[in-house]
């Protein structure tokens, strides 16, 4: 006990206070480079819970009535805040969740770029008019904040994640409560801490931890209007189904298996290279990572560069100069991953790079996978069928782009994809006929800036708007259309009666 009372605990963030729960229920977070307990984060009680919901509902009123543009004004001290706390931050997200450290300035970078989107709400939150639609009379909407929203966040973006969420929705004039993924809220606390520095007032963000007792309180909470998730499909068709159930709005970001199709004409150099650092980045823990190639007639003879090109990878610890890739979130995540690998080879697919023996050194106890290639897969073995969430690339054949197509289309996942190819019409063919929702032509990770949306489709998303962007601000807002009629014959006489009124005459 001794030591455990030595570990720092993750505080809960309450109505502007960063506490301690009075939990007795505790989960270890784990440096995923050595396994070693870092801290401790609460599962947070039911009047932890309520207190955080509560705070949020008492601070909406204020926070929706404030002028937008002291929400934008603080938005904008916020991205810069955020900018030069960018090294501490992504100390920390490699600390908890183990990726380089290249890799977590991304992470903090790409949901940067969302802050900084949300600045733009001025012009992004406008309603429609139209004026004289009868005589004297104007429609016109506003669009408006919906109340509590609440954010389910996953492990593998500690800041991208949490970042798609709060902001957008506090921005339009919500209040947010957020559950970060429990293997890693120290970023988010970080996050929060440089929130209300920027001027956020107390109450408007909340944060409890936990895991599936917290989900349902979020699900069945009355107060709470929406509920944004990112994670996978297990957890996030459930909170979909659970929390509309409840007449929540619900966003969720799922699982998927992300294609890249290569053509005989491609670029070779350059497409070996980004599809090597599109499998093998992040440890393949990308919801966007390219984990499944289609190499089309010619190009299979690439396949020897390929191992080549992954082989020169460098495992290590996310925070060891040179590294390429860092460890796995878990023991379990490794374990599973190593399954789905033998589960390859004995349904019958070639192992043609094997990262289960990889050793670390000085890291000995980390959850390291080095990159891994299966190839001959075929779209009935399980290493196709389950997204791995790891190092490894599968690799299958096709003989020509309509074949690539169908089975791209055949897979339920529609997250992201991407065609390497030279010709222009091939390009366009594919980006037309296959039904993914983001699209890359010779880009490996085609995650879109804020401006546009993240518009995964299919067995990747479920619910009608997509996060960020324009759907973002449809998402946390409501529509409210005014019709209203001014009499002309009942304007003010402009000029200032100045002769003795007559009483009517
Ligand atoms: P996860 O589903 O295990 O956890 C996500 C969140 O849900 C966590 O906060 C967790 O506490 C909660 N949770 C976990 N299991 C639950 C359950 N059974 N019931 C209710 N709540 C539960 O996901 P993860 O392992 O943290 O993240 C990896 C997954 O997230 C991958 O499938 C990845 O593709 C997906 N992901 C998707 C996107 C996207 O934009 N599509 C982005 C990032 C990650």
């Amino acid at each position: 006990m001794g030591l455990a009372v030595k570990t720092p605990t993750t505080k809960l963030f309450i109505d502007g206070k960063f506490i301690e729960s009075k939990t007795t229920e505790w989960i270890d977070i784990h440096n995923p480079a050595t396994n070693e307990v870092v801290s401790r984060v609460p599962k947070a009680t039911a009047s932890e819970m309520e207190a955080a919901v509560a705070s949020c509902k008492k601070a909406f009123w204020n926070w929706s009535e404030t002028s937008i543009l002291s929400r934008q004004q603080i938005f904008l001290r916020y991205q810069q805040l955020i900018k030069e706390n960018l090294k501490e931050i992504s100390k920390l997200i490699t600390f908890e969740q183990g990726k380089t450290l290249a890799d977590a300035e991304g992470d903090v970078f790409r949901g940067l770029q969302v802050v900084e989107h949300a600045c733009s709400v001025t012009s992004l939150i406008l309603g429609e008019t139209m004026p004289s639609i009868t005589k004297d009379m104007d429609t016109y909407t506003y669009r408006l904040p919906l109340g509590v929203c609440a954010g389910i966040a996953p492990f593998n973006f500690p800041a991208m994640i949490p970042l798609w969420m709060f902001p957008m929705a506090m921005v339009c004039g919500n209040t947010f409560l957020m559950k970060p993924s429990e293997r890693v809220p120290g970023a988010l606390m970080f996050l929060a801490k440089l929130f209300q520095d920027a001027g956020a007032p107390d109450g408007t963000l909340n944060i409890i931890h936990g895991q599936h007792e917290a989900v349902n309180f979020i699900c069945d909470h009355p107060d709470i209007r929406a509920i944004s998730f990112v994670g996978s499909n297990q957890a996030g068709e459930y909170i979909y189904e659970r929390g509309s159930r409840n007449g929540k709005r619900v966003q969720a970001n799922m699982g998927a298996k992300n294609h890249g199709v290569v053509m005989p004409d491609a670029n070779k150099e350059n497409t070996l290279n980004q599809l090597v650092g599109a499998a093998f980045g992040a440890a393949g823990q990308r919801c966007m990572a390219l984990s499944t190639a289609i190499l089309v007639g010619e190009a299979q003879k690439w396949l020897p560069e390929l191992v080549e090109r992954a082989k020169n990878l460098r495992v290590n610890a996310g925070d060891q100069p040179g590294a390429d890739l860092g460890p796995l979130i878990s023991p379990q995540a490794r374990e599973r991953v190593c399954s789905l690998i033998e589960k390859g080879v004995k349904e019958g697919a070639s192992l043609l790079l094997d990262g289960r023996n990889v050793k670390v050194k000085g890291y000995e106890n980390g959850n390291f996978v080095g990159p891994t290639i299966l190839a001959k897969v075929k779209p009935n073995m399980t290493c196709y069928k389950e997204e791995i969430f790891g190092p490894v690339l599968v690799v299958l054949e096709a003989d020509t782009l309509d074949e690539a197509i169908e089975m791209v289309n055949n897979n339920p996942y529609g997250n992201g994809t991407a065609i390497f190819t030279t010709n222009g019409a091939t390009a366009r063919k594919y980006s037309h006929l296959v039904d993914v929702g983001q699209v890359g032509v010779n880009v490996p990770i085609p995650v879109p800036l804020p401006m546009f949306s993240f518009t995964g489709s299919r067995a990747s998303f479920r619910g009608d708007t997509n996060f960020y962007g324009k759907q973002g601000v449809q998402f946390y807002t409501q529509l409210k259309t005014i019709i209203s009629q001014w009499k002309e014959e009942d304007a003010t006489i402009a000029k200032p009666a100045v002769v003795m009124p007559t009483m009517g005459n």
